[in-house]
C-alpha cells in the first residue's frame, strides 16, 4: 500500500489553453516547497496532480497548504485494483483515521476505470461491509456521516478519509511579475500575500533610513520576507537607502508635504527596479482613508510619479480585516515589533490631505530627483530569502 498525497486545483481548469502552462507552474511551485530531496515525484493526470515519495507526509500537507492554486490536498493510499485489495486498504485506512468521536461512516466510491466489474454503489457496499465487520461499535450513515471513506477506482484504487483546504487562487509567477513596497508594517506584507494569490510574483523593495531606522527595522522587513515565502517561493528584496532623499525633502519642502513627496520617491524607484526585473506593475499596502496620505487626492499624485500601473489589493479592506488576514497568513506577530518606521520618523505636523500635482512637482523641483534616484539605487542591498 502506497501514501501519495492528492492535490486538487481548480482556476486553472478556467484557462483553456493556457492551462498546460498553469498546470507546469503549479507542479514547479510544489516541487519547490518539497524540496528535491529524496525520491519525490510529481504527475499530472486526469486534472489533479500526484505527489509520491514523501518521507514526512504531515510537513508536506503543511507547506503546500500555502501553495497558491491548490484547491485541497488528500493523503492517499492507493491499491491494486480488485475487491479484495481494495477492502482490505479500506478497513486498514479508516482505522488509521479514526479518532475518538468517529461513530458513524458513508463509503463513496467513484468508478472512474468503466472497465471494473463492480459499479459504484456495488464497491461502495462490499466496501463499506468491510469496515462493519472489522471496526467494533461503528455504524452507517448515509446522511450525516462523522467520517465519509473516499475509493476511486482509476488506474489503481485510491483510498481516503481526509480532505484539507488548499488557499486557493493561482500558481505564484503565472500571472507575472510586480515590484512589492514592503515596509514592516501590518498592511504591505497582506497586499503582497493577495496579489501573489492571484499569481503573481512579487519583488520586495525597502527603504531604509539608517540610522533613523535600525538594523531591527530591517530584520523584521527580513523576516516578513522569510513568511511570505512560504507561500510565493524565493524572493528577492531589495533595501534602499533613503536617509538622503528623505532628508532632502525636509530641508527643501514644505513640511506639509513631506509624506506625499516621500511616497512619489519611493514610488520612481521602484518604478526603476520594476523595469530592470521584469515587473509590470507596483503593490502597496494602501487603501483609502486610514491615514493623510490616503485620500483619493493623494493617491492620484502618488500614481502621477510613475508610469506604472499602482495595485492596492487592501483597498476595499477595512483595518480589522486586514489584521484578521496577516494574523492567518503568519506576519501579523513580526509587523507589531515596535521598531521605528521611516515614515514615522519623518511627520509632518500637517501633512496635505488633498495635495496638487502641480504644487507638489514645483517642490520636486527644488530636488535633484534624478541624482537621488540614481545614488538610492547604486547604494541597493539585494538579498534574496527562501522559505526556512
Ligand atoms: P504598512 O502597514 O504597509 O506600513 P501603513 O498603513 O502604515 O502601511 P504607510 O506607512 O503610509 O501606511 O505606507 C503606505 C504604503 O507605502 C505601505 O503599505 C507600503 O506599501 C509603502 N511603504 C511605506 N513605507 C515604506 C518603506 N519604508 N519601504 C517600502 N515601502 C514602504
Ligand atoms: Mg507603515
Amino acid at each position: 500500500m502506497e501514501k501519495l498525497i492528492l492535490v486538487r486545483y481548480g482556476e486553472i481548469h478556467l484557462k483553456g489553453l493556457n492551462r498546460p502552462f498553469f498546470e507546469r507552474k503549479l507542479m514547479d511551485n510544489i516541487k519547490a516547497v518539497l524540496g528535491s530531496s529524496g525520491g519525490i515525484e510529481i504527475i499530472r493526470t486526469q486534472g489533479r496532480i500526484f505527489v509520491s515519495g514523501i518521507d514526512n507526509v504531515n510537513h508536506a500537507l503543511e507547506r503546500l497548504s500555502k501553495v497558491f492554486g491548490i484547491v485541497s490536498l488528500s493523503p492517499v493510499f492507493v491499491t491494486e485494483k480488485n475487491m479484495e485489495d481494495i477492502t482490505k486498504t479500506c478497513v486498514e485506512v479508516f482505522k488509521n483515521s479514526m479518532d475518538g468521536g468517529v461513530k458513524t461512516f458513508k463509503v463513496e466510491a467513484r468508478r472512474a476505470d468503466k472497465r471494473f466489474p463492480l459499479t459504484s454503489p456495488q464497491i461502495s457496499r462490499q466496501s463499506g461491509a468491510a469496515v462493519l465487520r472489522n471496526i467494533p461499535g461503528i455504524k452507517v450513515d448515509v446522511h450525516n456521516p462523522d467520517k465519509i471513506l473516499y475509493v476511486e477506482v482509476r488506474d489503481r484504487a485510491y483510498i481516503y478519509t481526509d480532505i484539507y483546504p488548499g488557499p486557493g487562487g493561482m500558481p505564484v509567477g503565472a500571472n507575472g511579475k510586480v515590484v512589492l513596497l514592503l515596509s514592516g508594517g501590518i498592511d504591505s506584507p497582506v497586499a503582497g500575500w493577495m496579489i501573489a494569490k492571484r499569481g503573481v510574483k512579487p519583488e520586495a523593495v525597502y527603504f531604509h533610513s539608517f540610522p533613523f531606522t535600525s538594523e531591527r527595522a530591517k530584520e523584521k522587513v527580513i523576516d516578513l520576507c522569510r513568511v511570505l515565502s512560504e507561500y510565493m517561493g524565493d524572493i528577492n528584496l531589495h533595501i534602499i537607502p533613503f536617509t538622503t532623499i528623505q532628508q532632502e525633502i525636509y530641508e527643501k519642502c514644505p513640511d506639509s508635504q513631506i509624506t506625499v513627496l516621500m511616497r512619489r520617491s519611493m514610488m520612481k524607484i521602484a518604478e526603476r527596479i520594476a523595469l530592470a526585473t521584469g515587473g509590470g506593475a507596483l503593490v502597496t499596502g494602501e487603501s483609502l482613508g486610514q491615514v493623510a496620505s490616503q485620500t483619493i487626492e493623494s493617491l492620484h499624485v502618488t500614481n502621477s510619479a510613475v508610469n506604472m500601473p499602482v495595485l492596492r489589493p487592501l483597498i476595499g479592506l477595512d483595518k480589522v480585516e486586514i489584521m484578521d488576514r496577516a494574523k492567518d497568513i503568519g506576519t501579523y506577530q513580526i509587523s507589531i515589533l515596535p521598531y521605528e518606521d521611516c515614515c514615522t520618523v519623518f511627520v509632518p505636523k500637517h501633512p496635505v490631505t488633498k495635495p496638487k500635482l502641480d504644487q507638489i512637482e514645483n517642490s520636486e523641483k527644488k530636488l535633484d530627483m534624478d541624482k537621488l534616484i540614481k545614488d538610492a539605487l547604486e547604494g541597493k542591498e539585494l538579498i534574496a530569502i527562501k522559505p526556512q
